[in-house]
């Protein structure tokens, strides 16, 4: 038999992606023209209050929303052009080199990191702190990490990039002590808010268009939502920011709760989050107990040969609600979707362990870790 090795094109996958991308924007320009939303093409700049100039059109509106995005921080180091590669500009056909560093504590750093390994790259992730994930729980991020370290990718920690040097003859980032093979450094760092042109002062802070709890800004009649508020780098609470803004100029009185949006990551296994970390927790002074189920007890995963993961559920002790689910596990970004049913109807670990869950599957583990929380309760 001939075995074929298995390869990865990057040009081939590019085209695909951008293929999916063309079809989706196609699905929203179809739904602005359905809803009777006008498209107008064109650097924005806010004028005053009530009006905005796009190139030499002025618009006249009641209220402004803002959803300008955010951009990579800029990394302080003189590197080849060829060599530092922004997100924004890693999509595109090009030779993926040998020897990849990613920069940055975001979970598009640890998916880029990951990716690269599992394409037979050498990476090498550059953390400038002690966490790779800080926004997920603490126990997640020690887990991935192990799982990254084990998988052959070498993280350093407090890594102060702005300090490191390029040496060319070596192709490789040196600090004087250390040297870190690099063709291609990708900026992973954190993100600031794009900020759109204006006449008038909106107030921003680290980066960030400060909003109020309807994200109003410091103008009553200018609101900003998704990433540039700082409050979120997620799409789906970007969109929900917007409903949020829509209903609130509607008159509707609702308060959003960024606890009860998913945190998701598309690493390999899984990763999801919701509600609050065990930190969260202790920083509130809740009294909570943590059921954990592993996969490797699950009999879809068995049979799959994919069991590595779990699932855990923070819940307080006083009514059994659950507080915080996570979940490490194939499809984890598909199974949070149950968890945030549970915590919007403020469920009990004894609804999770009541709900029935067919055999087998990866999710029978939501019901096996609330018969253990169920269980801890009454002993
Ligand atoms: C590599 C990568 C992977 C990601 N993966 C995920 C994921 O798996 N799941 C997830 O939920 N989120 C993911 N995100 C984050 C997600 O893309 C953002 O949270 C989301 O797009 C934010 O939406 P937004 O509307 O605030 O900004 P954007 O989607 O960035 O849209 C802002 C738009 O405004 C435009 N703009 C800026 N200034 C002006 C101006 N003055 N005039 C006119 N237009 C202007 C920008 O060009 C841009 O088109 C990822 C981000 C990156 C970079």
């Amino acid at each position: 038999m001939i075995r074929k090795k298995l390869g990865f094109d990057w040009r081939q996958s590019v085209k695909r992606a951008d293929g999916i991308v063309k079809r989706l924007t196609a699905g929203i320009n179809f739904l602005f023209k359905k809803n009777g939303v006008e498209l107008i093409i064109g650097r924005a700049k806010i004028i005053s209050e009530h009006t905005v100039r796009v190139d030499n059109q002025l618009l006249e509106t009641e209220n402004i929303i803002i959803a300008s995005g955010s951009v990579q921080e800029k990394i302080n180091i003189l590197l080849p052009e060829n060599i530092l590669v922004e997100i924004s500009e890693l999509f595109k056909d090009r030779q993926i080199p040998e020897n990849i560093v990613v920069l940055g504590q975001t979970s598009v750093a640890v998916e880029l990191a990951q990716f690269f390994n599992l394409i037979d790259k050498k990476v090498t992730m550059l953390v400038p702190g002690k966490n790779i994930m800080p926004l997920a729980d603490i126990y997640i991020s020690e887990y991935m990490k192990g799982i990254l370290i084990k998988s052959g990718i070498k993280i350093i920690f407090d890594v102060e990039p702005d300090l490191k040097n390029y040496d060319y003859k070596e192709a490789a980032l040196t600090d004087g002590l250390t040297k870190t093979p690099c063709d291609m450094l990708i900026n992973s760092k954190m993100r600031k808010g794009i900020i759109p042109e204006s006449d008038i002062q909106i107030n921003i802070e680290n980066g960030f268009i400060v909003t109020d709890e309807n994200l109003c800004t410091n103008i009553p009649s200018i609101y900003a939502i998704g990433d540039v508020n700082g409050k979120s780098y997620f799409a789906h609470i970007a969109s929900s920011e917007g409903l949020h803004v829509i209903n609130h100029l509607k008159g509707v009185e609702e308060k959003i709760d960024f606890k009860k949006f998913p945190l998701n990551m598309y690493t390999v296994p899984e990763v999801a989050q919701i509600g609050y970390t065990e930190k969260e927790i202790k920083e509130n002074s809740i009294n909570y107990k943590v059921s954990e189920f592993s996969l490797s007890a699950n009999a879809k995963a068995m049979a799959e040969g994919d069991n590595t993961g779990f699932i855990r559920i923070l819940s307080d002790n006083k009514y059994g609600e659950v507080i915080g689910v996570q979940i490490v596990a194939p499809h984890a970004t598909d199974m949070i979707s149950e968890a945030a049913a549970f915590i919007q109807v403020e469920s009990t670990v004894y609804d999770v362990a009541k709900t029935a869950h067919a055999h087998p599957t990866i999710s029978e583990i939501f019901m096996e870790a609330g018969f253990e929380a169920v269980d801890k309760s009454d002993s």
